[in-house]
């Protein structure tokens, strides 16, 4: 069996050579992406795992069933780079790796959260400008003592639950859909503002969906407790950042925890040491006090990645195998 994977990284590869030893399977690793170009590279493989970044040219899916390719599995659980029912038409199963860390995801929110609470950051810059004075800026709060709300309470927002209310924190929750398992950890508030109007911590969990964007904005914000904090750690566009910025310099908001930032793409996961950043409401946030932005790295543990790896490689092998996968999304 020969497997081509794209868009692979130093890290990726050590892993997949791994993998590919134990399940004796024969891989061919490329740094670069899927594209028209580069498409026919695959002749003469039996599937592909991938991670692709921007959308998949639609002229990429008649081309790999010509050559008798009946798979591509994604190394990551989102999959809306892709034309699901296009690749469908051509007999392509699109899979993904939907659950592959959720605690790493769940232990990073609570990281920031305590690092927003007890004033991490501001703490280390006095200390390197060699001021070690306790003042009111850096005094902190209990994170035990306050009520956190989970929007969104599937598998990320349900792990975070659990680690909050192992703080001791009352753990409030909101989502469409209510959880026999979730019900055991946080209480159901029956709207996002209910959850939000009686919470210190706000913490997003939720998918991006069309009518949801920008959900959290400057009318919401004036809904939110004095002086809470937000975490979004699931869409950039579920915030509007120009109104987060301004929810926090007008006092409104506290702090704001932000991995996923809704004009991420051309900056995310490259480095831009000595590079011109032209995007001003990024410049903004990254250097805003009250912010602690990190770029969708949550996700990012050692766990998380050789999962990740793993889960589409073994998807790959259950399409050649059997004609499915239990990953399957289309
Ligand atoms: P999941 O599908 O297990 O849970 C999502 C939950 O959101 C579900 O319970 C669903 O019912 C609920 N939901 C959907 N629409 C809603 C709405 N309008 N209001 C309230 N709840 C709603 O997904 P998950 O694996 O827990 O992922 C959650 C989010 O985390 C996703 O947006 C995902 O993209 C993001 N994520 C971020 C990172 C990172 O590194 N920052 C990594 C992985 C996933």
């Amino acid at each position: 069996m020969k497997i081509k994977l794209f868009n692979v990284r130093g890290e990726e590869a050590v892993l997949a050579e791994q993998w590919a030893k134990v399940n004796q399977v024969e891989l061919s690793l490329d740094q670069g992406p899927l594209t028209p170009d580069t498409v026919k590279e695959v002749q003469g493989f039996d599937g592909i795992a991938n991670a692709q970044i921007e959308p998949l040219d639609d002229s990429i899916y008649p081309i790999l069933k010509e050559m008798g390719i009946k798979q591509i599995a994604q190394r990551s659980a989102g999959v809306d780079m892709y034309n699901l029912e296009l690749a469908k038409e051509n007999g392509i199963i699109i899979s993904n790796v939907p659950s592959y860390s959720p605690e790493s995801i769940a232990e990073f929110t609570v990281t920031i959260a305590l690092n927003l609470i007890r004033k991490v950051e501001l703490i280390r810059s006095n200390v390197k400008e060699h001021n070690f004075t306790w003042d009111l800026p850096i005094r902190g709060r209990v994170l035990g003592d306050m009520t956190v709300a989970i929007i969104g309470t599937g598998r990320i927002g349900l792990a975070t639950a659990k680690i909050f209310k192992g703080f001791g924190c009352k753990v409030v929750g909101y989502d469409i859909y209510q959880s026999p398992a979730a019900k055991e950890v946080l209480e159901y508030k029956d709207s996002v503002l209910e959850a939000i109007q009686v919470a210190d911590v706000v913490s997003l969990h939720m998918p991006p969906t069309s009518d949801n964007s920008h959900y959290f904005n400057a009318e919401l914000f004036k809904q939110f407790k004095k002086g809470a904090i937000l975490l979004n750690m699931a869409r950039g566009a579920l915030v509007d950042t120009a109104d987060l910025l301004a929810a926090l310099d007008q006092g409104l908001l506290d702090g704001a925890g932000i991995d996923t930032y809704e004009f991420e793409g051309p900056y995310v996961p490259k480095n831009f040491q000595g590079k011109d950043i032209t995007d001003e409401l990024f410049l903004d946030l990254i250097h805003h006090p009250k912010v602690i932005y990190t770029p969708h790295a949550a996700y990012y543990t050692d766990e998380a990645v050789k999962n990740l790896v793993e889960g589409a490689l073994n998807a790959t092998v259950d399409v050649i195998k059997t004609g499915t996968t239990a990953m399957r999304v289309n």
